[in-house]
């Protein structure tokens, strides 16, 4: 089936109470392990790149990447997403290359550093939603200030600034009157990066409650968590057995994202998980026999450790099941049903 539009999937995910988690990628590899964990799972997907993913792997590979993973999987709806936009210049282009989903992120100005101010985010995201909502694709937008830099992308504020930059519940219903998005990522205290937290988090760090209350204002917004991986102490373990040096961290624990799901979280971001299983599969290839060099030797099983961290997170997100099931609505269907919606958005 063609790529599906971001907003068809959430909306399926909204009516069936589940989440679905939103995996970055940079290669032929990583698709292929999230491709293969949807199929084992019978899980709908998400499939995202950010900007810096787009420069390393030249788009026409991701382009066709995508292409031939829809090819080879025809009953798994896919979609595919740009991952924090830096400026509406960055989403046009992803829409022309055929991303069904684009996130104009308008927290931060251009630079993808400096926080921007509430006006600049909804004159970007607006002009975003206007075009996009117009060829039928979805648009996620963001409001407060996430924690750390993922790919050259964020503000870097610790996990201690983060917590004065939150989501404002009121502005964001306001945000989203103004914008039309469709998603929201929101700002609850979580973090870009691997390392999130010093210590186990608790309701103090992940602020559960302003989810809730941003899900009651505006119970048709697909709530995002950005830096939602749990960073599993098995995998920085591995890696530092065979050599690597990852300090002491604590990620989103799953049941904290569970919660999230209850309360209006539709997609959660996850891209850190994915790297530590990768780099401590290669690791360990490395160390175990360090006579091997044909590259295959040591992707396939990183491709095999990313394909189990995805699975169990599609588990858990409760994704797990529903591929079968969601409608398979085109970017034309799309279309005409913003344009029916008229007036914003
Ligand atoms: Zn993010």
């Amino acid at each position: 089936m063609p790529l599906l539009p971001m907003r068809v999937l959430l909306d399926h995910a909204a009516e069936n109470d589940y989440g679905v988690g939103a995996f970055n990628v940079n290669n032929m590899e990583q698709i292929q392990a999230i491709m293969e964990a949807a199929r084992e799972t019978n899980s709908p997907v998400i499939v995202q790149a950010s900007r810096g993913a787009r420069a390393y792997s030249d788009d026409n590979y991701l382009r066709h990447l995508m292409l031939a993973a829809a090819e080879l999987n025809p009953t798994i709806p896919i979609v595919m997403h740009q991952d924090h936009g830096n400026s509406p210049q960055t989403c046009f282009s992803a829409i022309e290359m055929g991303f069904t989903s684009v996130m104009m992120d308008g927290s931060l100005m251009e630079d993808g550093k400096t926080p921007s101010t509430y006006e600049y985010n909804v004159k970007v995201t607006k002009e975003v939603v206007e075009v996009a909502h117009a060829k039928g694709v979805t648009v996620e937008a963001e409001l407060g200030t996430l924690g750390g830099i993922e790919d050259g992308h964020g503000a870097g504020l610790t996990g201690d600034e983060a917590l004065k930059h939150l989501t404002d519940p009121a502005q964001a219903e306001e945000f989203v009157a103004e914008t039309g998005c469709d998603a929201l990522a929101v700002a609850i205290g979580t973090s870009h990066g691997a390392y999130k937290f010093t210590r186990k988090p608790t309701g103090e760090v992940l602020k559960m409650d302003i989810i809730a209350e941003i899900h009651r204002r505006l119970p048709n917004t697909h709530l995002v968590m950005h830096g939602s991986s749990s960073v599993p102490k098995e995998l920085v373990d591995i890696i530092n057995q065979y050599g690597g040096k990852i300090r002491e961290t604590y990620g989103v624990p799953v049941e904290q994202i569970q919660e999230g799901i209850r309360h209006g979280v539709r997609k959660v971001n996850v891209d850190t998980d994915s790297r530590l299983a990768i780099t401590g599969a290669i690791r360990k290839v490395f160390a175990e026999h360090p006579e091997k060099f044909d590259p295959r030797d040591y992707l396939k099983p990183a491709r095999t450790a990313m394909k189990e961290v995805v699975k169990a997170r599609m588990i858990a997100f409760g994704q797990a099941g529903w591929a079968d099931k969601v409608p398979t609505l085109t970017l034309e269907d799309m279309k005409r049903k913003y344009h029916d919606m008229g007036a914003v958005g």
